[in-house]
């Protein structure tokens, strides 16, 4: 009998869990698992969609020329260090793929996010995990970690779910510390919902291996669409497009991300609307005894007690008709990642967890 044997380290991979978004029997929830805009995308986007909806009996270009410079206009890059994907997951799979393969190692930290240990394994390479300081991406132990098998540190900043930064002094002892043939990744997700951060813009200009990766799944609400690019050294670009589908993004993609990127004033009136609920969910916590730190992301991390606490106020949750995420494989049992919403929906989560407080006392 002949066996169908997968390449190394694939049966090993943990399928990823996205946020849930159904209670049984409550027909209208309250999707707050995964850090997704509640103001939806710019109107932009979607007429950028409409526009093009007929015309998808055309292969979309192979080199995404428009939307690198789209892309390259509003952030001040040069557009052919720019490269884009099927999400942000798919440029992170790109330099796993290209830089780590079997028997080399993949730098991630405790409370990372938990793609990266199965990106790692996609690449057929080892997931190291290095431990955080309170919660907090600890660049020393980052460093200490590296061995000469090191060929990637998947590092998001600010980080999902703790929402903490990394010094920019950090950053930059990080990116001055590691090895020449390291590749250090800056995952900036959700750099539009941090003060004054540009994402390792700068680091990834002025080095030959740092690269950014971001996304328009988040502040720019086109989750559902699956865009994201990378930007770092030419050379590196040329690398991880060698491996990239030519046709990878649609022309639908790629038309919505242009639009949306192009509409400053949608994403500064999104990240306002964030800034201000965020601090209204975080104060709130904090007078119900929830430890939470000041997040710089679209989310907050609430701790309670411990992880049955975190059940119940789960559970609280839920039967009010609210989603939040559990984050116990990020290493918070105790934890709930409630991703913030627009004033109504904060409203309804204070009030439910406040009533569950009171109930419980
Ligand atoms: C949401 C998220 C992403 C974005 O993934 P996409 O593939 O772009 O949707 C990347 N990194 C982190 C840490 C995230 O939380």
């Amino acid at each position: 009998m002949t066996q169908l044997v997968p390449q190394p380290g694939i049966m090993d991979i943990a399928l990823y869990q996205g946020g849930k978004s159904h209670v049984d029997g409550i027909a209208q929830v309250l999707k707050l698992s995964s850090n997704e805009n509640p103001l939806g995308p710019s109107p932009a986007a979607v007429g950028a969609i409409r526009e093009n909806a007929g015309a998808v009996h055309r292969y979309p270009s192979t080199d995404h020329a428009g939307l690198r410079a789209a892309i390259g206009e509003v952030h001040g890059l040069d557009p052919d260090r720019i490269i884009c994907g099927v999400g942000s997951d798919e440029v992170l799979q790109f330099v796993t793929q290209a830089y780590a393969g079997p028997g080399d190692e993949i730098l991630y930290t405790e409370h990372g996010f938990s793609m990266y240990p199965i990106l790692a394994r996609m690449a057929g390479a080892t997931p190291v995990c290095v431990r955080e300081a309170d919660r907090v991406v600890d660049v020393e132990a980052i460093l200490a970690g590296v061995t000469d098998r090191t060929r990637v540190v998947l590092i998001a900043n600010p980080g999902n779910p703790t929402g903490t930064m990394v010094e920019p002094a950090a950053l930059t002892a990080l990116a001055d510390g590691l090895p020449d043939n390291v590749v250090l990744v800056l995952d900036g997700a959700y750099t539009e919902f941090a003060d004054d951060y540009d994402g390792g813009a700068s680091l990834a200009t002025d080095r030959h291996n740092v690269l950014m990766t971001r996304t328009f799944s988040k502040i720019y609400g086109l989750g559902g669409l699956r865009i994201g690019w990378g930007y770092g050294a030419a050379e590196m670009i040329g690398v991880l497009t060698r491996i990239r589908q030519p046709f990878n993004l649609s022309q639908l993609q790629m038309a919505a991300g242009q639009a949306a990127v192009r509409d400053r004033s949608w994403v500064s009136s999104c990240a306002d609307l964030n800034r201000q609920q965020r601090a209204r969910l975080t104060g709130a916590l904090r007078q119900l005894g929830i430890g939470c730190d000041d997040s710089q992301g679209n989310f907050v991390l609430a701790r309670l007690s411990n992880e049955a606490e975190a059940t119940a106020a789960d559970a609280a949750l839920q039967s009010d008709g609210i989603i939040v995420r559990r984050v116990g494989g990020y290493g918070f049992p105790e934890g709930l990642r409630i991703t913030v919403g627009d004033v109504d929906q904060t409203g309804r989560v204070i009030a439910a967890l406040t009533r569950w407080r009171e109930e419980s006392r």
